[in-house]
């Protein structure tokens, strides 16, 4: 096939489309302005220390199986993978903290011991999620979207009732549950969607199968393996990658785009796919008549939050932390109004804490620890170093308190990564870490579309479109883009 199309990003995303059509015989570029490939997935090392900068929770397994099928290979032809055991750990105040095991029978137990009763709510609860996990894996998320009558089929409708579209996630599992731990279990991780619980909808406790069912898995080496993994296999199908390429304007002529401009020289492509943040390529690369949505479209969106980060590198081993650790320990709730609702700098948030040398032996040199902090924070608000710092003496007072031991001494590299970096590496809208929210209003037919409605060869892909945030949807949305254009061309 001599059609060639042009790739602006290689996040997730893009290489997923970039594989995906390649491989039907398309003529694939990839622009990508950052250095190497992976956009939020990137990993950087310094002084021994390797981190990930953005994604370190490998879920729904399924999903990167099913995409790699299509090729005739699997993860395992592509990097190693470990299921977490526990998956991760739950501090709730200094002395007490639950692990979530892999086990399942473990699972209800620790469920039970805490709640009686619970172990059987939980067993309800866990079908009913897994029914809405395969509803939506086999027949929504890999729709385009562009109408909810694509979701008028007897498979769909049959279950429609169960998907609990309109009852919170929140609602549904306090309904089940009454203590907090356990409905704190149940409820963090649709903040991977990007929204509160309470605005989530229940829908979306297929997250709930995916972590306490399917696992939280590790990638040898770190998720950029994943990443080296998607970027090795379109290489093989003879993907062509552009690094520090920033695509900077699309020349429309009759409806199409005649020619992208990068590093200021332009190209002519049959087809585009914009997978770096819809609004920036909407807004800066195109001229307002060519745009599908209004400023006022984009304000009135809700984004997913920003994040705080802090990558740390600990010369000695730290007691009391798993892989993945969430500090629950401060008023949950105040947090996420101060992201979603009364947007600020949080007063005493929760923490996400990454240790994954606990893991890998790589991570960091040896005897040595390799810790991300991250704080979730509302899109749009400043940082600064005064900010930047205060949070850091906050974050480390609060881990050496739960976890009982001295740290500040033993940090040896520090580097921290917010707002502004979001922005300047990612053009990332509000400077947004996840994309937008999966809230009601803003799932499915309601997203950005895959595709422009007034330029007939573009196409959106990535966590600001269907289906929404996260690596896994990432690469189903590439898929998506790239179908349209395969389907276009039969
Ligand atoms: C801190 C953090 C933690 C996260 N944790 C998890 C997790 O644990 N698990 C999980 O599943 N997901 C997680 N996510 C979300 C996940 O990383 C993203 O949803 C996903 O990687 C997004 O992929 P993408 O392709 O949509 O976008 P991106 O990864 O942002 O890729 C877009 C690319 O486009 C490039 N680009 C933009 N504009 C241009 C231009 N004009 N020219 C050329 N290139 C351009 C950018 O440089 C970027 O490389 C996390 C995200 C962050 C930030």
């Amino acid at each position: 096939m001599d059609k060639k199309v042009a790739i602006i990003g290689a996040g997730f995303s893009g290489l997923s489309a970039a594989t995906l059509l390649s491989h039907k015989g398309f003529n694939v570029e990839v622009f990508e302005k950052n250095e190497k490939p992976g956009g939020r997935a990137r990993n950087f090392a310094s002084e021994g220390y390797t981190f990930d900068m953005g994604p370190t929770w490998y879920w729904f397994p399924d999903v990167f199986e099913r995409f790699f099928a299509q090729f005739n290979t699997s993860v395992s032809d592509l990097y190693t993978l470990k299921r977490l055991d526990p998956s991760y750990r739950i501090f709730f105040s200094k002395n007490e903290f639950i692990d979530v095991p892999a086990n399942g029978d473990a699972l209800y137990a620790l469920f039970e011991s805490i709640e009686a009763g619970s172990s059987q709510q939980l067993e309800k609860f866990l079908s009913e999620a897994e029914y809405k996990y395969t509803l939506a894996i086999d027949k929504i998320l890999h729709k385009p979207s562009y109408s909810i009558l694509e979701y008028f089929e007897p498979g769909i409708l049959k279950g429609f009732f169960k998907l609990d579209i309109l009852k919170s996630l929140s609602k549904s599992v306090r309904q089940l549950f009454k203590d907090i731990r356990l409905i704190r279990i149940l409820e963090f991780p649709v903040i991977f969607l990007g929204a509160a619980p309470n605005k989530t909808p229940a829908l979306y406790s297929l997250m709930n199968y995916a972590d306490l069912i399917l696992g939280t898995w590790y990638p040898e080496g770190g998720m950029y393996s994943v990443v080296e993994g998607f970027y090795n296999l379109a290489q093989s199908f003879g993907v062509k990658f552009h690094f520090n390429s920033e695509v900077q304007n699309l020349r429309i002529s009759n409806s199409y785009i005649a020619d992208i401009q990068v590093n200021g020289t332009n190209r002519k492509f049959d087809y585009v796919i914009g997978s770096g943040d819809y609004y920036h390529i909407e807004s800066k690369l195109l001229e307002k008549k060519h745009q599908s949505y209004s400023e006022n479209y984009w304000e009135s969106r809700t984004m997913a939050p920003s994040s705080l980060l802090f990558y740390l590198g600990i010369n000695k081993k730290l007691n009391n932390l798993q892989h993945h650790n969430l500090l629950f320990d401060s008023d949950f709730e105040k947090h996420t109004d101060e992201i979603y609702s009364t947007p600020k700098w949080p007063s005493d948030p929760a923490l996400y804490v990454a240790c994954s040398s606990k893991t890998d032996e790589h991570a960091a040199p040896e005897g040595h620890e390799n810790v991300i902090v991250l704080i979730p924070v509302a899109p749009g608000l400043q940082d600064d170093m005064a900010i930047k710092e205060y949070y850091f003496k906050m974050v480390i007072r609060r881990l050496e308190k739960i976890t009982g031991q001295s740290i500040k001494e033993n940090i040896v590299y520090k580097r921290s990564y917010a707002y502004s970096d979001f922005i300047k590496d990612y053009y990332a809208f509000k400077g947004n870490a996840y994309g937008m929210a999966n809230t009601l209003r803003q799932t499915a037919f309601l997203k950005p579309k895959i595709k422009s409605k007034k330029i007939n060869n573009l196409f959106y892909a990535g966590q600001l479109t269907v289906p929404g945030p996260g690596v896994p949807p990432a690469i189903i949305s590439g898929e998506i883009a790239a179908r349209e254009i395969i389907r276009m061309n039969l």
